[in-house]
C-alpha cells in the first residue's frame, strides 16, 4: 500500500465543506459530494457504484408527527371517552406508518471496491458525507427526546383509564397533561423549523477525506487475499438511512468487517465507539475493537473506549444485521457532566457526551480541523487495515 498523504486528505476535506459546503441529504449540496467523491473513487481506479434510494426528510416528519399528535391531542377535549381512546391509537399507527406515505427525497450510497471478489477477508471503510440541520437548542432536543415516547404512552393511559371509568373531571385532567404534551410538541416544530445547514467539516467530511485518501493508497496493492471496500453512505443525519439501504441491498457480504470513520478532525483524544444507546442497547464487535484499539496504540496515541449513550452511528444497521461492525472518532475531551450523569445513573462506565460544541452548526468549519488529526486518523485506518 502506498502513504497516506494528510494533504491531499485535507483537498477533500476543504472541497466537501468549504467550497460545496452544507451537504442536506437530497439538496443540490448532497449531490454535488456525491459526484465529487464517485469521481474520486473512479480516479484511483476503484470500481465504483452509486445506488440511488429514497427517503422521507427527518425535519418534515418531525413536523409531521408533532402535527399529528397537537391536532389528536386537542380533539381529545372535546371527544367522548371512547372515540378518544380510538382516535389516540389511530393517530399512533398512522405515524407509525409516516415513512410509507409521505412524500421522499433522493439521496445515493457510493460504493468502491478493490481486491479480488471470494477473498477470504471482505473489509469495508465507511464515512456519511452528508451534514446536519443545525441544531436549534440542545436542551431542547434532549427534554423532547426522551419526553415524547413516554408522554405518548401516558395520555393514551389516562385516555384508557377515562374510558373504564375510574377518571373524573376530564378538563382538569386534559389540563394537566397539556402542561407537559403541548411543550413537546411545540419543541418538536421548533427543532423541525431550522433553515440552515452545518458545512460539516468535522462532521463527517473529516471522516470522508481520511477514507477517499486511504481509498487511494490502498487501491494499487490492496492486502492479499482481502477484498476493500470504500462506502461513502448517503443521509446518516435522516435517521442512519443510507446505512440502512445497504444493509437492506446486501451490497456487502455477511463476513464484512466494517470500520465506520465519523468526526475524526478535531481533538487528541482517539476513541473506540464502545456502543450506542441508553434503553435500547448495542455493543460494537469486540474484536473488531481490539484491532482498532491496537492500531490507535500503533500509531502513538492512548485508545479510550466511547458509549455513545446519545448518539446513533452507521454501524447500528451492520450490528442489527448481526455483522461485525465498530466506529472510529475523536474529540476534545472536556468537562462533560452530562456524560458522567448517565455513566453514573445507567451503569454505562464508559458513557460520555461529546466536548467538541461545534456539531451541528454552522461554525463546524474546515478551520477547526487539525491537519495532525488527519494524518492520525489515517494511520489508524491504514494500521486497521493491515492487522485484520
Ligand atoms: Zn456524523
Amino acid at each position: 500500500m502506498q502513504e497516506f498523504e494528510s494533504r491531499r486528505a485535507f483537498e477533500h476535506l476543504d472541497k466537501l465543506a468549504y467550497e460545496i459546503g452544507p451537504r442536506l441529504a437530497g439538496t443540490r449540496g448532497d449531490r454535488m459530494a456525491s459526484d465529487y467523491i464517485r469521481k474520486q473513487f473512479e480516479g484511483c481506479g476503484l470500481k465504483t457504484r452509486v445506488r440511488e434510494f429514497k427517503f422521507v426528510p427527518r425535519a418534515a416528519w418531525v413536523k409531521t408527527t408533532a402535527f399529528l399528535f397537537t391536532s389528536a391531542f386537542i380533539a381529545l377535549l372535546f371527544l367522548p371517552p371512547e372515540l378518544s381512546l380510538v382516535v389516540w391509537l389511530a393517530v399512533i399507527v398512522i405515524w407509525r406508518s409516516l415513512d410509507k406515505i409521505m412524500p421522499k427525497r433522493r439521496s445515493q450510497n457510493i460504493i468502491a471496491s478493490a481486491g479480488t471478489k471470494k477473498s477470504k477477508r471482505c473489509v469495508a471503510i465507511t464515512a456519511h458525507y452528508d451534514s446536519a440541520l443545525c441544531i436549534v437548542s440542545y436542551k431542547l432536543y434532549l427534554f423532547v427526546r426522551f419526553a415524547f415516547l413516554p408522554a405518548l404512552i401516558i395520555v393514551a393511559a389516562i385516555v384508557a383509564a377515562r374510558v373504564l371509568g375510574v377518571l373524573q373531571g376530564w378538563i382538569i385532567v386534559w389540563s394537566v397533561l397539556a402542561i407537559v404534551f403541548l411543550p413537546i410538541s411545540i419543541g418538536m416544530f421548533i427543532l423541525a423549523s431550522s433553515r440552515r445547514v452545518s458545512p460539516g467539516a468535522d462532521d463527517n467530511a473529516s471522516g470522508v477525506a481520511v477514507m477517499l485518501e486511504v481509498a487511494r493508497a490502498a487501491a494499487e496493492s490492496p492486502p492479499a487475499d482481502t477484498e476493500l471496500f470504500f462506502i461513502a453512505s448517503g443521509a446518516e443525519e435522516q435517521g442512519l438511512v443510507g446505512a440502512r439501504k445497504l444493509v437492506a441491498s446486501k451490497a456487502l457480504p455477511r463476513d464484512t468487517l466494517l470500520l465506520n470513520l465519523d468526526g475524526v478532525g478535531v481533538g487528541p483524544h482517539s476513541y473506540v465507539i464502545e456502543g450506542n444507546g441508553i434503553f435500547r442497547r448495542r455493543r460494537t464487535s469486540s474484536q473488531l475493537n481490539q484491532v482498532l484499539s491496537n492500531s490507535i496504540k500503533g500509531a502513538g496515541l492512548e485508545s479510550r473506549l466511547w458509549w455513545a449513550a446519545l448518539a446513533r452511528h452507521d454501524h447500528v444497521p451492520f450490528l442489527q444485521a448481526k455483522m461485525r461492525a465498530t466506529t472510529y472518532t475523536t474529540d476534545v475531551g472536556g468537562k462533560d457532566r452530562l456524560g458522567r450523569f448517565i455513566a453514573r445513573a445507567f451503569g454505562l462506565p464508559n458513557a460520555r457526551a461529546r466536548g467538541y460544541r461545534y456539531i451541528h452548526t454552522l461554525e463546524d468549519t474546515p478551520e477547526r480541523i487539525e491537519l495532525a488529526n488527519i494524518e492520525r486518523a489515517g494511520q489508524v485506518v491504514l494500521g486497521f487495515i493491515k492487522q485484520i
